[in-house]
């Protein structure tokens, strides 16, 4: 299971993890995890700018090795990029150690103060060595695109009800999630835009 909005709980567990962007303008702030893709991500690249849109793209290291002009466009167009592991490992069900050793590889090519944790899972430990290096930027809406039994329509309800100004947002660039995104990316961008939110790109604080 998951939540749509983050309770306020589970924010509090972690309160030293940036659940959403303290802003005083109408700012929104969409990510995109899972990618780079060949595909998927010049779509969402595309349809970022019709809306003059920036996001932030927490990218897995093995697909930054396969799509490297792509991350090199994430970054022309005014984007950001954070580290998402090497391999998309689950801290809860990964040896500290090789979870560890999987960041610094994406560091590698990577080159982002930024990092979520796949799933949203790690451990106390894990978040203590990263901090060290990182900010680690959660989120307060999931779209759901990725959840298969949820019809486009529904995510975009998600996204739409419960966005505010300084939501963290979180989409996926991944082919799972596309059936999804690309109903919900170009309709949640019109809403925005209609209610004079700008969505910005994070920035290491
Ligand atoms: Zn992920």
């Amino acid at each position: 299971m998951y939540f749509v909005k983050t309770p306020w709980w589970l924010r509090s567990v972690y309160p030293s993890l940036t659940w959403k962007i303290p802003t005083k303008e109408n700012q929104v702030f969409l990510t995109f995890d899972d990618g780079p893709h060949k595909t998927i991500t010049p779509f969402v690249l595309n349809t970022l700018k019709k809306y003059n849109a920036k996001a932030t793209f927490f990218c897995i290291g093995k697909n930054v090795e396969s799509n490297p002009a792509i991350v090199k466009q994430i970054l022309n167009e005014g984007h950001s990029i954070g580290n998402h592991t090497y391999n998309h490992l689950n801290g809860w069900k990964t040896n500290n150690e090789v979870y560890l050793k999987d960041v610094m590889k994406a560091k590698e090519v990577i080159h982002s103060k930024l990092f979520r944790p796949p799933y949203g899972r790690i451990r106390r430990y894990q978040i203590q060595h990263i901090q060290k290096s990182f900010d680690i930027i959660m989120w307060g809406v999931l779209s759901g695109d990725f959840d298969v039994s949820l019809s486009p329509q529904q995510c975009l309800q998600y996204v739409v009800e419960n966005t505010k100004p300084g939501s963290v947002v979180v989409f996926h660039d991944s082919e799972k999630a596309f059936s999804r995104l690309e109903y919900v990316l170009p309709k949640a961008l019109q809403y925005f835009h209609e209610k004079g939110w700008k969505c910005k790109q994070i920035e290491f604080a």
